[in-house]
C-alpha cells in the first residue's frame, strides 16, 4: 500500500468505486481507494439492482439518465459485466392525483430528453397481464428502466479505476484521520498509514463513523428494508409477458422479474431505522431478521392488484439497511470548516445515482466546480440543526412516503415545531398557517379567525387562494407585515471586508448607510448566489441572502478568506419583520424621530433606527415591489418590534401577510429567487441580473466569463410570463413550448392576485427571447402563454421608489 496519495477515497461500495473511477478519468492517478472488507461491503451487496431516471429534482434525473448510459462504457472498458437488463418501466397510477403527478413527470422528461409515455390501463395491461384493471387509472411508460447486478457494477467501476492507476486496497479500516496544518491528511489504516492531499468520506453505512473521525455529525441514518423473490410463475416463464419493472404509487410496491419469479419489495409504513447512533464495525456482508408483520399490509395490496402474485410461494426474503438525508437526496461536497476533506455519501439510490455522484464530486475535486447543478444534493444544504435526532424523524418520514405524493403546497409534519422565533405563538394565535425551511418555521397565510388554519394539499388552487389574494391586495392597497426572519444573514466585518467584497461579488459595494443588490459568481461566471449587500459602517456588512444556502456561501467565502476579514452566519441573530405597503411610511414614520421622507431615507437606504424603544437596523426595499422596510433585531427585541408594529398599524389598517402573499407578489414583479430562478447553471446575462454586474470595475471571480457571457450574448433568457390557466397555474419544472416545439421550462408559477391572471418564470432559448406566443404545459394540459416585455405589476417600478 502506497503511504503517499493525492486522494485516498474511503470505502469500496458502489459510490466509492464510482468515485474512484471518475478521479482517474478525470486525470487523477494518485488515487487510493481503501475497504475495511470485500468491496461491496455495505448496503451495495444485498440491493435489488433496480434503476431509473425519474427524479423530482430535473437536475438529480439528469445525473440518473448519465448513471444508467454509464453502465456500457465501464463494461467496455473493464470487462467485467454489470448484469444490466434495461426493461422499461411501468409507473401506475391508482388515482387522478397520481395520474396528473405522472402527467407532471412526463412533461419535466421533454426538455431532459426522456421518452415517457402516458398510457391507458388497458394498454398496461396487455403489456404486463398480472394487473387488477380495477385498481389504477392509468399508467406513465419509461424506456429506460431495469436492473442490473450490485456487484458487477462495483467490481467494473473499480476495475476502471484500478486501469487508470488508482490502488485498491481490500481489508483494511481506515480507523482515524488527522488533518496536518497544510490542509492535508493523515489516513490512519490497519495497514499503515496514508499521507493524502485529499480525502473522500463514501462510507456508506458507516459515513457517519467516518464523518466522526474529523469532528462531523453527517445528517444520516440507515433503514431496514424488505424485499422478497417469489417461486417461479408461469405468468412470468411465459415468454409472451413483457417482464418490466414495475411501480404500484398507492400500493406502495416495486417490482420486477427474478428468474423465474417476481422481485417485490416495499417501503412499508411501519418502517424502522437501523443502528440509530453507531453503526457496528462487525456488520458487513450480513442481512437482518426478516419481519413479513411489517410488510404484511403492502403484500396484501400487491397481491389484490397484482392477483397472479398470490399464488407464488416466497423462495427468498432481503431484509438490508441503507442509508438517507433527511430529505432523501445524497450528500456530497466539500465540508465547511474542513480542508480537502469531501463527503459522497447518503445515497439511497446507488445504481441510478452513483455514477452522476461520482462524475460531479471528481469534476469538483479536479475542477473546482461539480460542472453540473447539485444544489439538490449539496452537504452544505445542511446546517447544524440537522441533529441526529432531526434526522430520524425527517427520514423516518420521508422513507415511509417514498412513494407518496409530496404536493406543492404541501408541508410536513416531522421534526416540528424545531426552530421558532420569539413571535411564533403570536403569530400561531393570529391563525396562521405554518411552513417550515431549514427547521425554522414561518407564516405561510393567514386563515380567518374562526376557522382550522389548514390548506388543502392540492396541485391545483387551495383554500388558501382567496386568502392570500386578501393579503396581496391588503399590502398593495394599504399596509401588511410579515415574517422574515427565515431570510439568510451573513455579518461580514474587518478592514479588509471591502476588498473582500470586491472579489467575491459580481456587483457595486454599497456606500455607507446604503444597500445594493449583487450576484455572486464562481470562475465559470455561473450564478451561485444573489445578495443584499447592505452597508451599515465603513468595514461592516449584513448580507441578506437566501437562508438554506447559508452554510454554501460561508464554504465559499472559506475558500476566498483573507485577513483582515472575517464573516459569520447570523441568520438566528437577526430575526425580522418586514411592513410594505403604500402605507408603510406613515407606520414607520410614526415610531421613528428622524425624517423617513423619500428624500431623507430613500430606496435602498439602510440604517441603524429605534423603532419606538427597539433598536433595529432598517433597510428601506421590499420584495412586494411596494414601499417598504425590512427591519433586523437582536432576537430579545423581535416580540417587542411586533407588537409595537401591530398595534402601531391597527389605526392604519395594517394586516400580517405570510410567504405565500409575498411570493405572490414578486412574480407580479418578476422578482427572481434563489434555487429557482437563480441557480449555478445559469449565467448573470442569462438571468436578467446583467445590470448588476459591475463588470467596469472587474476584478471578482468570474468577471471573465461574465464579460464573455454579455459579448456572446446569454444562451437562455429569464422571462415571465401572463398564462391562461384555469383552476391550476405552473408550479415550476413545467415544459414551455413554441410551435410544438419545447423551447424552455418554468422555474416559477403561481397567480397575481392583484392584476388578475396566472403568471409564470422561465428560461426560453434565446432565440425565443422576443417572441410573444408560447404554451405552458400544466398537468398535461398546454395553456396559452404571453410573454411579459416588463414585469406585470408596476413595470417602472415607481411604487417601491415612491
Ligand atoms: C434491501 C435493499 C435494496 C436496495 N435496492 C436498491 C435498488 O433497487 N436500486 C438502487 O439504486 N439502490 C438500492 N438500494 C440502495 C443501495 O444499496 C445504496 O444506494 C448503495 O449501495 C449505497 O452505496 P455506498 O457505496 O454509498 O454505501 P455502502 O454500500 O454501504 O458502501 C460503503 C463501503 O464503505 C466501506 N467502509 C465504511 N467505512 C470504512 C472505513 N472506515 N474504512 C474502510 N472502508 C469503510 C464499507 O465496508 C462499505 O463497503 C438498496 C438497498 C437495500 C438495503
Amino acid at each position: 500500500m502506497k503511504s503517499q496519495a493525492q486522494v485516498v477515497v474511503i470505502g469500496g461500495g458502489v459510490v466509492g468505486a464510482s468515485v474512484a473511477y471518475h478521479l482517474t478519468k478525470g486525470g487523477w492517478r494518485d488515487v487510493v481507494l481503501v475497504e475495511r472488507a470485500e468491496l461491496t461491503s455495505g448496503s451495495t451487496w444485498h440491493a435489488a439492482g433496480g434503476m431509473h431516471t425519474l427524479n423530482g429534482d430535473p437536475n438529480v434525473a439528469k445525473l440518473q439518465q448519465y448513471t444508467i448510459d454509464l453502465y456500457k462504457e465501464i463494461e467496455a472498458i473493464s470487462g467485467v459485466s454489470c448484469g444490466m437488463h434495461v426493461t422499461g418501466g411501468l409507473n401506475l397510477a391508482g388515482t387522478k392525483e397520481r395520474l396528473d403527478w405522472l402527467k407532471m413527470a412526463k412533461a419535466r422528461g421533454r426538455y431532459l430528453g426522456m421518452n415517457l409515455e402516458i398510457i391507458s390501463i388497458d394498454e398496461a395491461a396487455k403489456m404486463y397481464p398480472f394487473i387488477e384493471k380495477k385498481h389504477f387509472v392509468g399508467a406513465m411508460f419509461d424506456p429506460v428502466e431495469g436492473h442490473l447486478d450490485p456487484w458487477g457494477v462495483t467490481q467494473a467501476y473499480a476495475k476502471c479505476a484500478q486501469m487508470g492507476g488508482a490502488e485498491i486496497v481490500r481489508f483494511n479500516r481506515v480507523v482515524d484521520l488527522q488533518p496536518r496544518p497544510d490542509g492535508s491528511w493523515d489516513v490512519i489504516t490497519e495497514k499503515g498509514n496514508i499521507h493524502a492531499e485529499h480525502v473522500v468520506n463514501a462510507g456508506g453505512l458507516w459515513a457517519r463513523e467516518v464523518g466522526r473521525m474529523v469532528g462531523l455529525e453527517l445528517p444520516i441514518l440507515a433503514m431496514e428494508h424488505h424485499y422478497l423473490i417469489t417461486e417461479d410463475l408461469p405468468e412470468v416463464i411465459d415468454s409472451n409477458v413483457d417482464k418490466f419493472h414495475v411501480i404500484d404509487f398507492e400500493g406502495e410496491i416495486y417490482m420486477r422479474q427474478e428468474r423465474g419469479g417476481m422481485l417485490i419489495g416495499t417501503y412499508e409504513q411501519a418502517c424502522v431505522p437501523w443502528s440509530e447512533r453507531e453503526t457496528p464495525w462487525d456488520f458487513g456482508q450480513n442481512l437482518l431478521p426478516n419481519d413479513l408483520e411489517r410488510i404484511a399490509p403492502s403484500l396484501e395490496t400487491a397481491f389484490q392488484h397484482f392477483p397472479a402474485l398470490a399464488k407464488a410461494g416466497i423462495r427468498k426474503t432481503i431484509n438490508g439497511p441503507f442509508t438517507f438525508a433527511p430529505d432523501g437526496n445524497p450528500l456530497i461536497g466539500p465540508v465547511k470548516g474542513l480542508k480537502n476533506f469531501w463527503v459522497a455519501c447518503g445515497v439511497m439510490a446507488g445504481f441510478s445515482q452513483g455514477g452522476g455522484v461520482g462524475l460531479a464530486l471528481a469534476n469538483w475535486m479536479i475542477e473546482g466546480d461539480p460542472g453540473y447543478d447539485v444544489w439538490g444534493m449539496d452537504v452544505a444544504r445542511f446546517g447544524d440543526w440537522a441533529t441526529l435526532a432531526y434526522t430520524n424523524a425527517k427520514v423516518r418520514e420521508n422513507y415511509s412516503r417514498r412513494f407518496r405524493i409530496r404536493f406543492p403546497n404541501e408541508e410536513l409534519p416531522a421534526a416540528r415545531p424545531l426552530r421558532t422565533t420569539a413571535i411564533y405563538d403570536q403569530l400561531v394565535a393570529d391563525n396562521a398557517v405554518m411552513g417550515e425551511s431549514c427547521g425554522l418555521e414561518h407564516p405561510l397565510w393567514f386563515a380567518p379567525k374562526g376557522t382550522e388554519p389548514v390548506e388543502n394539499v392540492t396541485f391545483r388552487r387551495s383554500n388558501a387562494f382567496d386568502h392570500v389574494g386578501a393579503e396581496c391586495r391588503a399590502v398593495r392597497q394599504g399596509v401588511g407585515v410579515t415574517e422574515i426572519s427565515n431570510y439568510g444573514k451573513i455579518e461580514i466585518e474587518g478592514p479588509k471586508a471591502v476588498e473582500f467584497l470586491s472579489r467575491v461579488m459580481a456587483g457595486r459595494i454599497p456606500a455607507v448607510g446604503r444597500l445594493s443588490l449583487s450576484p455572486m459568481l464562481n470562475e465559470k461566471g455561473k450564478l451561485i448566489g444573489d445578495f443584499t449587500l447592505s452597508r451599515h459602517a465603513p468595514d461592516k456588512f449584513l448580507l441578506i441572502c437566501s437562508l438554506s444556502a447559508e452554510s454554501y456561501y460561508l464554504r465559499w467565502f472559506e475558500k476566498h478568506a483573507q485577513p483582515g476579514v472575517t464573516f459569520r452566519g447570523a441568520s438566528m441573530d437577526y430575526p425580522g419583520l418586514s411592513v410594505a405597503g403604500p402605507k408603510s411610511r406613515a407606520l414607520m414614520q410614526s415610531l421613528v424621530r428622524g425624517d423617513l421622507s423619500n428624500e431623507a431615507f430613500p430606496f435602498q437606504t439602510f440604517r441603524r433606527l429605534d423603532i419606538g424603544m427597539i433598536p433595529a437596523l432598517v433597510g428601506r426595499v421590499s420584495f412586494t415591489g411596494e414601499l417598504g422596510y425590512e427591519i433586523w433585531v437582536r432576537p430579545e427585541y423581535q416580540r417587542a418590534l411586533h407588537t409595537t408594529l401591530t398595534q402601531t398599524g391597527a389605526p392604519l389598517g395594517l394586516k400580517p401577510f405570510g410567504l405565500r402573499a409575498l411570493l405572490a407578489m414578486r412574480l407580479e414583479k418578476s422578482f427572481g429567487t434563489w434555487a429557482r430562478e437563480y441557480r449555478p447553471i445559469y449565467g448573470p446575462y442569462e438571468a436578467g441580473l446583467g445590470r448588476f454586474v459591475d463588470l467596469k470595475r472587474g476584478g471578482f471571480v468570474g468577471v471573465d466569463a461574465a464579460a464573455a457571457e454579455k459579448a456572446d450574448g446569454a444562451k437562455m433568457r429569464l422571462t415571465s410570463f401572463a398564462v391562461e390557466a384555469s383552476d391550476a397555474d405552473a408550479i415550476g419544472d413545467e415544459p414551455i413550448w413554441r410551435d410544438g416545439k419545447v423551447v424552455g421550462w418554468v422555474t416559477s408559477g403561481g397567480y397575481g392576485h392583484m392584476v388578475g391572471h396566472s403568471l409564470a418564470m422561465g428560461y426560453v432559448e434565446r432565440e425565443y427571447a422576443e417572441a410573444d406566443a408560447f404554451e405552458i404545459e400544466i398537468i398535461g394540459e398546454r395553456r396559452p402563454a404571453r410573454r411579459l416585455a416588463a414585469p406585470a405589476y408596476d413595470p417602472e417600478g415607481l411604487r417601491m421608489r415612491s
